[in-house]
């Protein structure tokens, strides 16, 4: 299907798109990768006047390490991310970039546009909201950050002003003797997950000093738990701990029963997703090379 008629516009500068932008304001749609809004515009699940394609704007791809943070332009894409050497000091960050979809979605994609669309399933809030990112909001007012946390609001909606952009995300690099991990279930390559889980610790003395979790495809945003992460803490991460604190955020959780899955093989797939993820990320606290990857059915 063709999506309806619109007006097209393709700005060279930022400032130039967000002059677009506050002038246009609810008519129009910021276009990134277009992975996800051509194909909804195409199958008219929304629809739009105006289209302002940022997608070729100039400095907002960078991949940079300053100081203790990880620096990632909004359009930077999927491939990018999964093949840079700077974002693989964070090993979650390659394993969620490098198992989005396939690869020309990953050629296309941008990792602002994934956390924007706040798709139920997608894979950037989940990993995002592990790391306790936060990214740049950027208007013709100005600039503000906001973490993927308090950005995600539900189901695609964001807290993102209609004349916002987001320009930057921004990733605290996590402390040494730390590790991460980023697990997903997928029916097949090309298609989004059923069910994601991102973990974080840094240990210290044998101990998980710090430490956070977050599931996917868990309910209409990721899901996270204090409680479950307050059981980590302090703990030595043990075989029974990591059960019971899965067993604790899957219970906090709600996934959606759809053609992926009933609530019941989603829950129990939730729970062996966030073991696998956090014993991956101990083994990599401890200096482990463990290579890791998606699960597929
Ligand atoms: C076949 C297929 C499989 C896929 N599988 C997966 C998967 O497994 N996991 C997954 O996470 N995703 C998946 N996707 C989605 C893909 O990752 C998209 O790239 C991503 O969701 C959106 O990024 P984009 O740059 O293409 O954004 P676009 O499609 O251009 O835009 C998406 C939305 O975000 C807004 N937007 C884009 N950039 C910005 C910005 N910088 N600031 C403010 N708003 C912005 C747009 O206005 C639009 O509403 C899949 C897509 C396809 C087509």
């Amino acid at each position: 299907m063709y999506p309806a008629p619109f007006n097209y516009h393709r700005p060279a500068t930022l400032d130039d798109a967000l002059g677009l932008l506050a002038k246009l304001r609810d008519d129009a749609n910021v276009l990134a990768g277009g992975q996800s809004l051509i194909p909804m515009l195409k199958l008219r699940l929304g629809d739009t006047d105006e289209i302002i394609d940022i997608g070729r704007l100039p400095n907002l791809a960078h991949i940079e390490q300053r100081g203790d943070t990880l620096h990632i332009g909004a359009l930077a894409r999927h491939a990018d991310i999964a093949a840079s050497d700077i974002a693989g000091q964070i090993p979650l960050l390659q394993e969620c970039a490098g198992g989005i979809a396939d690869k020309q979605v990953r050629n296309m994609g941008t990792i602002g546009g994934g956390v924007s669309i706040a798709d139920p399933s997608g894979d950037w809030p989940c990993a995002l909201q592990t790391l306790g990112a936060s990214v740049v909001c950027t208007s013709a007012r100005g600039q503000r950050s906001v973490t993927v946390e308090d950005l995600i609001l539900d189901s695609y909606t964001t807290s993102l002003a209609p004349d916002e952009i987001i320009t930057e995300v921004q990733v605290p690099m996590p402390p040494a003797n730390s590790g991460s991990a980023y697990v997903a279930f997928k029916r097949a390559a090309p298609c989004y997950p059923t069910a994601t889980a991102g973990v974080l610790i840094t240990m210290a003395d044998g101990k998980c000093v710090q430490v956070r979790l977050a599931i996917g495809g868990a309910g209409s945003t990721p899901v996270r738990s204090a409680e479950a992460e307050a059981v980590l803490r302090d703990s030595d991460m043990s075989e029974d701990t990591l059960a019971q604190a899965a067993d604790i955020i899957v219970s906090s959780s709600s996934p959606p029963p759809d053609a992926r899955g009933s609530e019941e093989f989603k829950r129990a797939m939730l729970r062996s997703l966030v073991i696998e993820a956090a014993e991956r990320s101990v083994a990599r606290s401890r200096g482990a090379s463990v290579t890791g990857g998606h699960r597929y059915a």
